[in-house]
């Protein structure tokens, strides 16, 4: 039994509070704190009474968040603020002796690049104080990697391949809108493509590499080749990898959008001149497009991620593909948010309960394939996302 302190009350936040009132077996008492707490109260009005608790805080302030957690006596930090966050909330995670958990790579408010280092940097750090850090706990990162590590267990001696395929085929009914944060979410599917192959990273212009992919329960979709943060955990611990690719679908809507709002420069991050005060253009568009927490209530259809595999066992070639399919729908139905936040708050959760029922343990930071995939693979069957997989 433990208490949880759950860090961002968006759309990813409003699930893991949802999905850990549901787990009280293992949290004992649940704490929420965001920034604005109205949001805190928003979420807390839809579950029963004191179900949860909440708080006002501001995760870019270590000596708060520090505050905060002796406060209420947190035993592990869910964070799903934002990115930038990561750090401070490590160092406070660190300082205040609790573990550790994200779904979201670090990133500089002022650089679009995403990598480990300075969060694998800090292995030492976590080592020392004898607690632990599991970093990228949601679906992808998150349970693409753990599909990726049953793989391996199970089905191969080498994987040589393998193509994360992520397809949202929900329909929210705006022209434009992005299923989270659209910050985060414009920076990457705007930056350069990036795939790994025979020991080196290969960069592509971006959207430069497509394919059709056949996605079961949804159909044929153009999926575009990007750089995702879990090609750079993978490449290190899957074995005899040759080659590691990440494709997204996009509807033609969505990439008319996005060259428009490219070309004419509200992408850019960089603060300008805006009669007289200084403003920074994509900061500016998220303010004009529709939340993503407002999205969940009017999204329907489904979304498919997944991992196609191929590598050798006992000598013989072989092919699979695991995939879990959400129903955007459903989701609104039992936690109040779409699938994209719903598939990401569920793995969050359960690496959190693995984490307090001891199930995966460690001192230092750790990526998710480095623990034994059976638990987690088993939990989302029972946690509202189960999976498949079919031989190719
Ligand atoms: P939202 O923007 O909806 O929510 C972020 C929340 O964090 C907001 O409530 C925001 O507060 C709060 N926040 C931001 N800055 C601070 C701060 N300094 N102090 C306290 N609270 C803060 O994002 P999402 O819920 O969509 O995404 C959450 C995380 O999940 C992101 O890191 C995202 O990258 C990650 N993600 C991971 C995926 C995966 O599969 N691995 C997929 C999708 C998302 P306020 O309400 O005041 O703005």
């Amino acid at each position: 039994m433990a208490t949880v302190l759950i860090i961002g009350a968006g759309g990813v936040g409003r699930v893991v509070t949802h999905k850990c009132v549901q787990n009280a077996d293992t949290f004992k008492k649940i704490v929420l704190a965001s920034r604005t707490l109205s949001r805190c109260e928003e979420i807390k009005s839809e579950l029963a009474d004191g179900a949860i608790e909440i708080e006002k805080v501001d995760a870019d302030n270590v000596s708060e968040v520090v505050e905060l957690i002796k406060k209420v006596g947190a035993d592990i930090l869910i964070n799903v603020a934002l990115p930038y966050q990561d750090l401070t909330l490590m160092d406070a995670c660190v300082e205040a002796g609790i573990d550790y958990l994200d779904t979201a790579n670090y990133e500089h408010p002022d650089e679009a690049k995403f990598e480990y280092k300075q969060q694998w940097q800090r292995d030492k750090k976590f080592k020392d104080a004898g607690v632990m850090a599991l970093l990228g706990s949601g679906f992808d990162p998150g349970v693409t990697n753990v599909f990726c590590a049953y793989a391996q267990k199970h089905y191969f001696d080498e994987i040589h391949y393998i193509d994360i395929l992520d397809c949202n085929a929900g329909d929210h009914g705006y022209a434009f809108a992005t299923n989270f944060n659209p910050e985060i979410n414009l920076r990457e599917v705007s930056a350069n493509g990036r795939y790994w192959e025979e020991g080196r990273w290969i960069e592509t212009k971006p959207m430069q590499i497509h394919i059709s992919w056949d996605y079961p329960e949804i159909g044929v979709k153009e999926s575009y080749l990007l750089y995702h943060e879990e090609m750079e955990s993978l490449v290190k611990y899957i074995k005899g990898l040759k080659r590691i690719r990440f494709f997204m679908t996009f509807g033609e809507s969505y990439l008319m959008h996005m060259n428009v709002l490219q070309n004419v420069g509200m992408l850019g991050i960089e603060p300008i001149e805006h009669k007289g005060e200084k403003i920074v253009p994509i900061e500016f568009l998220k303010t004009l497009l529709p939340d993503p927490a407002s999205l969940g209530a009017r999204t329907k259809g489904k979304t498919n991620i997944g991992v196609v595999l191929q590598g050798i066992k006992e000598g013989v070639e072989k092919k699979i593909y695991i995939y879990q399919v959400s129903e955007h729908e459903k989701c609104y139905e039992e936690v109040k948010s779409q699938a994209v936040s719903y598939t990401t708050g569920v793995p969050a959760m359960i690496g959190a309960k693995l984490m307090c029922e001891k199930r995966w343990q460690g001192k230092g930071v750790y990526n998710m394939e480095q623990f034994d995939p059976d638990f987690f693979m088993n939990e989302l069957n029972i946690q509202g996302l189960p999976w498949k997989i079919i031989e190719l």
